[in-house]
């Protein structure tokens, strides 16, 4: 039977009751322990990323974490997602890539980007994590409420559509992250020196400027502010590519 629906709205307000003052590693801990196997951590490998890899490593260096690799990254977020695994020992990073026919058929120049920022993210982050979610029951997540906009209302642990959704760090501000990561001697995506303090896709992220929100610098100058992988499927995505 399908993990959905009713039986993942009770069990993701029970664990958010029991969970939603808890320290990140109590609450991983828990989604480890609840989900076994069928629990995955995804992560950019951006900017804060290494503290919630390093509390997971901690637990599970063999929890599944789900790279999306969107064929846009920085080439400094592939060399970081390579040496921040290894330094882990995260054994099992996925890494997953937009479909070729997905490709060919609406993005044959990669440049859509430039006129279709929702339907670029469709086929480089939503419906690649979808088909990795497959089966999967338990989605660890490394928002924080202190990016703001939607995420100010985010729970410790929420609702998904087929997953109940872990959101450890829900509650942590900038200075415990960044504390953390000093305690424990994380190494710092390289791109956050050159003021970014959160990193997607190279044509859709900018450096910010001092005092400026931390996710500023996504998609500046539109109204988009999240790629749609956190989002309900209202709809049925666009019909693209074949089955994996
Ligand atoms: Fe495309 Fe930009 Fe979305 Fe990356 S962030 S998938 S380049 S629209």
């Amino acid at each position: 039977m399908p993990y959905e629906g009713a039986e993942v709205m009770s069990e993701a307000a029970e664990l958010n009751a029991r969970l939603r003052d808890a320290e990140p590693q109590a609450i991983l801990r828990a989604a480890i322990e609840r989900f076994g196997d069928k629990v995955a951590l995804v992560s950019s490998f951006g900017a804060e990323s290494a503290v919630l890899l390093h509390m997971a490593a901690q637990i599970d260096p063999n929890i599944t974490v789900l790279f999306l690799d969107t064929g846009m990254l920085f080439g400094q977020t592939l060399d970081y997602r390579k040496q921040l695994a290894a330094r882990l020992g995260l054994t099992d990073v996925r890494d997953l890539r937009p479909q070729f026919q997905d490709l060919a058929v609406h993005d044959p120049s990669a440049d859509l980007w430039k006129s279709d920022t929702n339907a670029c993210c469709n086929i480089r982050k939503v419906l690649p994590l979808d088909r990795a979610l497959a089966g999967i029951e338990g989605w660890i997540t490394g928002r924080k409420r202190f990016h703001g906009g939607d995420r100010l209302r985010l729970q410790v642990v929420e609702q998904g559509e087929h997953q109940v959704k872990f959101n450890p760090l829900a509650n942590w501000s900038k200075a415990q992250i960044e504390a953390y990561a000093a305690e424990h001697d994380l190494p710092a995506h390289p791109l956050v020196a050159f003021g970014y303090p959160s990193i997607g896709c190279w044509p859709c992220t900018q450096p910010v400027q001092d005092g400026e929100d931390v996710r500023a610098g996504r998609w500046a100058g539109s109204q988009k502010t999240e790629c749609g992988i956190h989002t309900p499927r209202a709809e049925p995505p666009i019909e693209v590519g074949g089955d994996i």
